[in-house]
């Protein structure tokens, strides 16, 4: 008998599963709308040009292949927190920003995890949105927290339940961690308005809860990274000691070269090296230090001024191409008299769409037409282009008729 022979299928991962059915397919129309990774205007994989320059610059200097410190590459870290906070952030100005690098954002999440459930004093639950991002609930309940969610997405308007999530805040015990989607959250593609976002704050000082923010598609959302970050940026200015984990996966196209940050707002310079050596200790067991190539590239582009100006240029580039698929769908929709209200199509923020088609829609739109999505009905908009949204279109229309 074998070792492992008690050991239970898992069920396949919900989002990659999507890809395998996507590979499998033959036909030449079909359309993978699964996968949270930009595409250009032919459906392909995109390199920035950025990216490319900032790897020429990089191989020119021959630069050697020994362990990075155990917390990341310095160079990187410290841009990477200036674009999060703003270079005019107070405890960026203080020195009290503890920070490491991370295995892209999951890493910076599961770190970040971790690192409350060692050593936040007055809780060990961490609330969710509901939904939220499939991979949340087993990386924190991995990392030793307990996972609650609170109301946020309507289904019945396909927008914020902006009431229900205040009251849900407002219900948690005090002091509790609550995880928010600092932009462009997935999979609904629905965030708070500036408003929104001040008042969530206001509720999270009165009832001394903890904001912990995923920060995966800064600069994706709306083509500009100091608006993408005002709910950060906003709480922290309003004092809040907030965490933050930061992803270069979408904004800089570097998914496979997992790049990311994790950084906590301390009181001042001593209690941040104390931080950072905690930092240490939960990296170190885990995977020694982080993997270097990609965080040599991310630091080449924030640190310099012509690559950056380049960089923002093609994340614009990005986010309109998709804002533009946005406006083409609704249009499409509305024009073949597809029933049904679509407004929230070109309203919704992000790499995403959460469409309101039903898993039945989504069987037979795989099935008949090619097209894949998960099963929640969300698409990847990256995945459409000038060549396939009118077939795409089609084909909803169809299926909701
Ligand atoms: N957080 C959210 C909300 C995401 O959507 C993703 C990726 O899809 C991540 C974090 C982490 O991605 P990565 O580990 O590739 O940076």
């Amino acid at each position: 008998l074998s070792t492992w022979s008690a050991v239970p299928a898992g069920p396949p991962d919900p989002i990659l599963g999507v890809s395998e059915a996507f590979k499998a397919d033959k036909d030449p129309r079909k359309i993978n709308l699964g996968v949270g990774a930009y595409r250009d205007e032919h459906g392909k994989p995109y390199v920035l040009n950025s990216v490319k320059k900032a790897e020429n610059i990089i191989a020119s200097s021959n630069p050697d292949k020994e362990y990075l410190p155990i917390t990341g590459l310095a160079d990187f870290t410290k841009a990477a927190v200036k674009l999060a906070y703003g270079t005019d952030s107070a405890p960026l100005q203080a020195n009290s920003v503890a920070v490491t690098q991370s295995i892209s954002g999951t890493g910076a999440l599961r770190i970040g995890g971790a690192f409350l459930g060692r050593f936040y004093p007055h809780s060990k639950t961490i609330y969710l949105p509901t939904p939220s991002w499939g991979n949340h609930t087993p990386i924190f309940r991995d990392s030793g927290l307990e996972v609650k969610t609170y109301r946020y997405f309507d289904k019945k308007t396909v927008g914020l339940d902006f009431a229900g999530l205040k009251e849900d805040l407002k219900n948690m015990p005090e002091k509790t961690i609550v995880l928010f989607h600092a932009c462009a959250h997935n999979p609904t593609g629905v965030d708070p308005t500036p408003e929104q976002w001040k008042e969530i704050s206001d509720i999270v000082k009165e009832k001394q809860l903890f904001p912990f923010f995923d920060m995966a598609y800064q600069g994706f959302a709306s083509g500009d990274f100091a608006r993408d970050a005002f709910a950060v940026r906003h709480f922290v200015s309003q004092g809040h000691q907030v965490v933050v984990s930061q992803s270069f996966a979408k904004n800089m196209g570097l998914y496979g070269e997992r790049v990311g940050a994790f950084s906590l707002v301390t009181a001042d310079p001593e209690e941040k090296a104390r931080v950072e050596s905690q930092l240490k200790i939960v990296v170190r067991p885990m995977y020694s230090n982080p993997p270097l190539s990609g965080a040599r590239v991310a630091a080449t582009i924030l640190n310099h001024e012509g690559l950056y100006t380049e960089w923002e240029n093609e994340v614009k580039h990005m986010a309109n191409r998709i804002i533009s698929m946005r406006h083409k769908l609704y249009d499409n929709l509305v024009a073949q008299g597809t029933p049904g209200e679509w407004g929230h199509i070109k309203s919704q923020i992000g790499m995403f769409s959460f469409t309101g088609l039903t898993t039945p829609q989504t069987k037979i739109l795989a099935e008949k037409a090619h097209i894949y999505m998960t099963a929640d009905g969300r698409i990847s908009m990256a995945g459409l282009n000038g060549h396939n949204i009118d077939y795409f279109s089609e084909n909803v229309s169809n299926v909701v008729k």
